[in-house]
């Protein structure tokens, strides 16, 4: 239990996508690994509950969390450096303050009170910040805001974070500033101007930044250090550079070289000392120094955005590092995918990833992907709309049940192979009303999965509606598609897999969501093992 939690704040200046979550995470792991207990908090000022119905085009992959949260994608970040899950209280966004507030205010708690932005918005903010610190189980708790000083809409925020820094105390709580130093090509300078601007914004809000850390794309030498440190009010050392690193994964060893770490405990008065960065630095020279390389087509209809698929990206690269393969991952818009172009598209990848989604934009060329891979042996591996393409797949081919669909696509579907779930047929509300969070799933004993988890009992993030038609199983089984995971309570479905097939696996759920540097996901771990093993076969047959 701790009883005196410290409170850091990440805010940004000059520019978005500077990589505040990054940076957040980053100096979380070095926390933790010094020890301490440490949390991260996402506030994002948009009017959204939550991220769960936004688009991926406006804001990256939607994350989930074990509690069923749907999140900002920095939340993954935050999992994945440190590995330690996060929950509902991590992601906070302006619409869920307002709606909180409104709802107090109709049950009559403001006592005929008119309610405003201050104090009443801005005392739910350092509500929802003081509750992870309040819980007792962090030693610090780190609250990026969302945004860019100076927003409109960060205003509640800032003002709650200027409240909070005065009555939490000295040495209980600081800002860290994250900004841009631009690079003028044409007078080869890099120029201070933007971030001296922005610390001044945050000051006219009364809040001064304590740490800055500077993204350059350049070194930045002493001079430009003193002088960032002498018009922004901060002392030299608080001056961090964060330059553009080739991995994301590079960042923690970088700002424990530049003394983030131990600027930011010595002005919490908290004692520092060498982080234990072992395990981190063996996956990274592990990721840095693959033996072997595969290429595998991720299949989705966001494929144009990093952002949209964050999370597989990322367990690709965990479990890349396990095998020492470096693990190229070519997207592929299976719109403009179809029968007569899927061999010349799909036919030197060692693997094939057929990715999330929602809604009927593309699914036939999913549709065309599976039957080519399941065919031609390339390992496979189907996540939740990439599963239940499988399905139906395999209905329409093999179970010769031609037609067949999910009725997410088409409503009259003559063979509903997948079907909107039970409980869902009475649900007309969008956010927030999916399959959402941590579901038990028991493996079939001696099935692929049984072997790759190496246990019978497993648990796994979910986001979704429709699911695996149970009229169909005993027809799907038959013909040779097996389901080797099942929910214990409901007996849905959750994993389908092909045992005649080198690698074939599709699964409702969302293993990319839980995997981790120190525990990368082991279905992606073998989904590469496959992938390479399959690579290695494939020159075999060119060179006999
Ligand atoms: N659209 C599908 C469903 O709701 C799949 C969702 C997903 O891929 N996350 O069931």
């Amino acid at each position: 239990m701790t009883d005196n939690t410290k409170y850091v704040f990440v805010t940004g200046g000059v520019s978005s996508s500077l990589g505040k979550g990054i940076i957040a995470a980053s100096l979380a792991k070095l926390l933790q690994a010094q020890g301490y207990k440490t949390t991260i908090q996402k506030l994002d000022p948009y009017i959204n509950v939550d991220p769960g119905t936004l688009n991926p085009y406006e804001h990256g992959e939607c994350y989930v969390t074990d509690d069923g949260a749907e999140t900002d994608l920095d939340l993954g970040h935050y999992e994945r450096f440190l590995n330690v899950p996060t929950s509902q209280a991590n992601n906070v966004t302006t619409g869920r303050i307002y709606q909180s507030v409104i709802e107090k205010e109709r049950r009559g708690e403001f006592l005929g009170k008119t309610v405003q932005v201050i104090p009443h918005i801005t005392d739910e903010i350092k509500y929802r910040i003081q509750l992870l610190g309040k819980s007792g189980e962090y030693d610090i708790v780190i609250t990026e805001i969302g945004g860019t000083v100076g927003d409109i809409e960060s205003l509640p925020y800032i003002e709650a974070v200027r409240q909070l820094k005065w009555e939490l105390g000295e040495h209980n709580a600081l800002v860290v500033h994250l900004t841009l130093i631009p690079f003028l090509s044409a007078a080869q300078e890099l120029k201070t101007k933007p971030t001296q601007h922005s610390v001044k914004t945050l000051m006219e809000s009364g809040v001064q930044a304590d740490v800055l850390v500077c993204r350059t794309e350049h070194e930045l030498n002493e001079k430009i250090k003193n002088k960032l440190a002498r018009f922004c009010n901060v002392q030299k050392e608080s001056v961090i550079q964060s330059i553009d690193a080739s991995t994301i994964y590079d960042v923690p060893n970088m700002m424990l070289e530049e003394g983030l770490d131990s600027v930011v405990l010595d002005k919490l008065r908290m004692s520092s000392s060498k982080p234990d960065l072992s395990s981190w630095n063996e996956f990274l020279t592990r990721h840095k120094n693959p033996k072997n390389e595969v290429t595998i087509g991720l299949i989705g209809k966001y494929v144009e955005l990093q952002d949209s698929y964050k999370s597989i990206l990322e367990s690709f690269i965990h479990a890349g590092a396990v095998n020492e393969v470096r693990v190229n991952v070519e997207a592929i818009h299976s719109e403009y995918l179809d029968r007569n172009n899927v061999k010349l598209k799909l036919s030197h990848l060692d693997g094939v990833l057929v990715a999330p989604g929602f809604g009927e934009r593309g699914i036939e060329g999913k549709i065309d992907a599976v039957k080519y891979v399941r065919e031609n042996n390339i390992p496979f591996f189907g996540i939740c709309l990439g599963m239940q393409m499988a399905v139906i797949e395999y209905a329409r081919n093999v179970l010769r049940l031609p037609g067949a669909n999910s009725t997410e696509m088409e409503n009259n579907v003559k063979h509903p192979v997948i079907d909107l779930m039970e409980e869902q047929k009475s649900v007309t509300h969008k956010g927030g009303t999916m399959r959402l969070g941590s579901w038990k799933c028991v493996l079939k004993e001696g099935s692929k999965a049984h072997e790759i988890y190496g246990e019978l009992k497993i648990a796994e993030r979910h986001r979704h509606r429709y699911e695996y038609n149970d009229a169909y199983k005993d027809q799907i089984e038959a013909a040779g598609m097996k389901a080797s995971g099942v929910n214990p309570d409901t007996g849905l479905v959750e994993i389908v897999e092909l045992p005649d097939h080198p690698w074939f696996i599709g699964v409702q759920y969302h293993p990319e969501y839980r995997s981790t540097v120190s525990n990368p996901h082991p279905l992606f771990v073998a989904f590469v093992k496959a992938a390479y093993e399959y690579s290695k076969s494939k020159k075999n047959v060119t060179m006999a």
